[in-house]
Order: C-alpha cells, then sequence, then structure tokens
C-alpha cells in the first residue's frame, strides 16, 4: 500500500475508541521493528521522525525507507514529522512525501502559533497531507519545576477550543502532565482536563511523552479521547539496552548483525506491547 494519511487513521481509531501509536524512527532497524510489529498485531501504524532523527539519517533515508515499508505492508502506514518547529521543515517533509506533519508552536504566544499553525495548513491541505499542532508546553523529564510552574504550562482547555476553532488542525497534542525522556518517578496525568479538553475540541487528542507512563493511565486517557499515542523512549531503551547486553556478553563479536539484530526483535517487542495496550490490534 501506499502511505496514507494519519488522519485517515485517527478517524478510524475514533470511530473505533482505540488509540494508534506512533513510534519514532531513526534508523533502519528500527523502521522494521515498527512495521513489523504492527504486521503481527495487524495494526494501522504511524512511524514519525523528529528533526534530530532527520538531520541523522537523512530525510530522503527516512521518506525512502517508510516508503518502502507501507509498500511491503499488509497494514496502513502513515509517515509523520514529530516537532516541526519551522514552516519550512514542514514543508520539506511535505515535499519529499510525508503524508502528515507536526507544527510545534507552542513555544510561540497564542496568536503568532495560531497563524503559522494556518500558514502550514493552508499548504498541507492542498496537498492532502494532515497537521497536528500543539498547545500548552510539554517538557522534560530532566525539566525541575515547581507545582505551579508546570500548572502554566498545561493546556488550557478554553484556549485549546480557540485554537482548534481557529484553524481547523486535524489533532492536537496536549500538555497534561506527561514529559519526553524517562521519568524518574510516576507520571500524574490530569484526567479532568482532558475530559474538559475533549468536551470543548472535536479533534483526536495526541499524547506525547507516553513511554514510562503505567497501561492503566493510557488506557484511560484513551478512554478519554486521545487517539495518537507517541512512543519514543521505550524503544530507544530496549533497542540499546539490548545491544549493550550483547556486547557485554560477547565482547568479541564484531558483527553488526549479531548485535542489531536482537536489538531489532526487542525493539518489535516493546511496540507489539503497545500497541495491545492502545487497543489498535486487529484494526488493520
Ligand atoms: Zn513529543
Amino acid at each position: 500500500m501506499a502511505l496514507v494519511t494519519v488522519s485517515e487513521i485517527l478517524q478510524r481509531a475514533e470511530e473505533g475508541k482505540y488509540a494508534v501509536g506512533a513510534f519514532n524512527c531513526n534508523n533502519m532497524e528500527i523502521v522494521q521493528a515498527i512495521i513489523g510489529a504492527a504486521e503481527a498485531e495487524k495494526s494501522p501504524v504511524i512511524i514519525q521522525a523528529s528533526q534530530g532523527a532527520i538531520k541523522y539519517a537523512g530525510l530522503d533515508w527516512i521518506t525512502g525507507m517508510a516508503k518502502l515499508a507501507a509498500q511491503q505492508a499488509g497494514v496502513p502506514v502513515a509517515l509523520h514529522l514529530d516537532h516541526g518547529t519551522s514552516f519550512e521543515q514542514c514543508m520539506q517533509c511535505i515535499k519529499a512525501g510525508f503524508t502528515s506533519v507536526m507544527f510545534d508552536g507552542s513555544k510561540l504566544p497564542l496568536e503568532e502559533n495560531i497563524a503559522e499553525t494556518n500558514r502550514v495548513l493552508a499548504v498541507a491541505r492542498a496537498v492532502g497531507v494532515s497537521v497536528e499542532a500543539e498547545l500548552g508546553k510539554i517538557g522534560g523529564t530532566e525539566d525541575d519545576i515547581t507545582v505551579s510552574e508546570r500548572e502554566a504550562m498545561l493546556t488550557d482547555p478554553q484556549e485549546a477550543k480557540e485554537f482548534v476553532e481557529r484553524t481547523g488542525v486535524d489533532s492536537l497534542a496536549v500538555a497534561i502532565g506527561t514529559a519526553h525522556g524517562q521519568y524518574k518517578g510516576e507520571p500524574k496525568l490530569d484526567f479532568e482536563r482532558l475530559k474538559e479538553i475533549k468536551s470543548l475540541v472535536n479533534v483526536p487528542i495526541v499524547l506525547h511523552g507516553s513511554s514510562g507512563v503505567p497501561d492503566e493511565a493510557i488506557k484511560k486517557a484513551i478512554s478519554l479521547g486521545v487517539r495518537k499515542v507517541n512512543i519514543d523512549t521505550n524503544i530507544r531503551e530496549a533497542f540499546t539496552n539490548t545491544m549493550r547486553r550483547v556486547i557485554n556478553e560477547k565482547p568479541g563479536e564484531i558483527d553488526p548483525r549479531k548485535i542489531l539484530g536482537p536489538a531489532r526483535e526487542a525493539a518489535m517487542e516493546i511496540i507489539r506491547e503497545k500497541i495491545r495496550v492502545f487497543g489498535s490490534s486487529g484494526r488493520a
């Protein structure tokens, strides 16, 4: 199959009340792990790449791998830009063949975030590409912040309503207490806030920083309207920890396949587990 849009995948998720995993890739093994997991679970899947991943692997390589993966797969596959922070980056990805982009204007004042999101939307709409936007600030787990600072970073429900009405984005990433990276303690999600946001906006909600959030909390968030769940850190952990284990066990091993092969397996396993938690198994 050719790559499909994230909107198409999330539309079906909305109807079925489940969520679809958006898994970050930056090399061939991880792309294969994502596709292998989706096929084994018969689940639609979103492959996403950050600006850092694009810088590392090259835009054409990421696009090429995802297109090939989609062509060979028996499940719907979308290719999404994760946290595009400029109009230019979004345009480069659209031109290369991404079927979805996130414009992350969360660091901008509200009016500028709306204006820049609309600039990206105007082009994306014309060529049938989906757009995700972010409102509120999804911090990093390394950020040392107080309770009031945390409160200020979370998505304001009324602002979310205004933002969606004035942009018409396809999906909205919200800050409800998750963070990017490895959590030190257990993350506390603001479910009341999520419920209120969902009652005010009629687009699928995206949860970032979902690695390390307990399965039950993820399931609850899905029951309250989350339809796209981003996972990066859990894949990095599985992949790199396996490489480290193999190298420690066999210090003389020089065949990359003997090191990366098990890492790819481990990544695929964790992705399959996530897909089952999100409820998208058997939905392809
Ligand atoms: Zn994110």
